[in-house]
């Protein structure tokens, strides 16, 4: 359901997704496949176009497209094609793109969403490997535009759904879980601010009930999944206006504006033989053997779907709890080695979710680069299970484990925080919350039990957290009975 379509409409979204490939190199020559370098250092003769030069297809980047067309649910066209995809522009030295026209790499695969009755299967038409164009730069001279060919060649895939989605909350949940799924894979960091994983929205509304696809547009310059979103609302508000006014809609592609959060008129939209596609001459059709998809489908990891599937079947997760565990392999791995030690579920859970994501947040790094050991968490937890640490000491040993690498035994000893627990060193500041808080006091006489709790935290605070909260609760009780 969109928040502002009416009843008359229906909206229809498909979704193209380009991905830059993290291979070591380019897709067609050696240069090195990387982000951030000196403008036009990463260039030879094959990626700038020069006459004379021939592209050699990167295996690399064959089999990361298998394995996005496995996990993708795709069948794999042994039979692999290039095509050129002519047009001008000056980030395209060679006056063609190198891409697959009818022949993908993968076809008919599909992803599924949630939507609030269960799941959803969007169906992936196709996905196909292409190169990257260069880019660029249109501010840093007065006047001028400068181009930056380290990016040409970079290998991409572009997976396309059919237009299955119907809202833009169904088209904000594939991209994630689409993102997601490639971060499994392993195949490119996904990053959306780098460019590297990039996003066009196709879109149109019908009348409820037509099986004929209305007239789209096609949204670019989408930033970040929030974009999508945003201009996928704008545009449904912007068709259905047009639509009751009887207007017609104009094909064509719009441009995503962030600051004025609409999207403006680029140009009409560009068809398939405006392209004049035809077969590259220059790379050799060729047949991928059974074999070798075989095992790439055995080397692709467990994907998030079935391990969130299994962590709630395994641990008894929620599904709240297992959502979150799995947005990331590396946590994911993490809390199940924490399960080797302890079967403290729901506090392994709890802790993972709650102050080591805090501290990976706060510090914008990974798991990977804290030195924290599944065995030192469950410690801690144990520690704090067996009366030695208040809660609020925990946190403080879990921020020095984190910062330090020290296991929390190390550091109760070091900090002197194991909680006092024996009652001669807890009495004398019961005797004293007590003397001090003679109000309270006539208050839990006269039956005010909560007000106890009141005693407990003052007591607490005179022990600068040391205390034991359960020892504090029992002699303070004891000591208001005998006196
Ligand atoms: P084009 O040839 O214009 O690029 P494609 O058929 O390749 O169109 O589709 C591009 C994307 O647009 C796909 O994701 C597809 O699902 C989606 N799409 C195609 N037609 C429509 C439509 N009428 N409304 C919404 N999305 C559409
Ligand atoms: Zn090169
Ligand atoms: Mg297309």
């Amino acid at each position: 359901m969109t928040s502002s379509i009416g009843q008359k409409f229906e909206t229809v979204i498909g979704l193209e997704v380009h991905l830059q490939l993290n291979t070591k190199t380019k897709i067609f020559c050696g240069c090195a496949n990387l982000f951030g370098a000196e403008p036009n250092s990463l260039t030879c003769p094959v990626c700038l176009g020069l006459p004379g030069t021939l592209p050699v297809l990167n295996k690399a980047a064959l089999l990361s497209a298998i394995k996005v067309a496995l996990a993708l649910n795709c069948s794999v066209n042994p039979r692999v094609k290039f095509d050129r995809k002519n047009y001008y522009y000056p980030d395209l030295p060679k006056g063609y793109q190198i891409s697959q026209y009818d022949l993908p790499i993968a076809e008919h695969g599909f992803v599924m969403i949630p939507v609030p009755e269960g799941t959803k299967k969007i169906n992936v038409k196709r996905a196909h490997l292409e190169e990257d164009a260069g880019k660029l730069v249109h501010d840093m001279v007065a006047h001028s535009s400068l181009v930056d060919y380290n990016r040409t060649g970079t290998p991409l895939i572009e997976i396309v759904t059919e237009p299955d989605l119907r809202s833009s909350q169904e088209a904000y949940d594939y991209l994630n879980i689409l993102k997601l799924t490639l971060q499994y894979l392993n195949v490119s960091d996904c990053d959306m601010e780098k460019g590297s994983l990039r996003c066009d929205a196709n879109i149109s509304l019908r009348e409820k009930g037509s099986t004929q696809l209305g007239t789209k547009t096609e949204l670019k310059n989408l930033n970040s999944f929030r974009a999508v979103k945003a201009s996928l609302e704008f545009e449904v508000h912007r068709q259905e206006q047009l639509l009751l006014a009887g207007e017609r809609i104009v094909q064509e592609t719009r441009l995503w504006n962030d600051e004025k959060q609409m999207t403006l008129s680029m140009r009409s939209k560009e068809e398939a033989h405006d392209y004049r596609y035809f077969p590259e001459p220059d790379l050799v059709p060729f047949t991928i053997d059974q074999a070798t998809i075989e095992k790439v489908r055995e080397s692709l990891p467990e994907l998030p779907a079935a391990k969130f599937d299994r962590l709630r079947k395994q641990y008894q997760l929620s599904d709240y709890d297992a959502g979150i565990i799995i947005q990331d392999q590396t946590i994911a791995d993490f809390f199940e080695k924490c399960t080797q030690h302890s079967q403290e579920i729901k506090k392994i859970c709890n802790w993972i979710i709650g102050p080591l994501l805090q501290e990976i947040n706060s510090r914008k790094t990974g798991l990977a680069e804290l030195s924290l050991k599944p065995q030192d968490l469950t410690t801690l937890i144990q520690r704090v299970e067996e009366g030695v640490l208040s809660n609020l000491s925990a946190k403080e040993v879990f921020a020095l484990m984190v910062e330090t690498g020290q296991t929390p035994d190390a550091i109760i000893k070091d900090k002197g925080l194991a909680q006092v627990s024996d009652d001669s060193a807890l009495e004398g500041i019961v005797q004293s919350v007590i003397g001090e808080n003679q109000s309270v006091v006539e208050q839990i006489k006269q039956g005010k039990d909560s007000a106890i709790g009141f005693l407990v935290g003052q007591a607490m605070k005179k022990s600068q957290g040391k205390g034991n909260p359960k020892k504090f609760g029992e002699l303070i009780k004891r000591r208001l009975q005998d006196g």
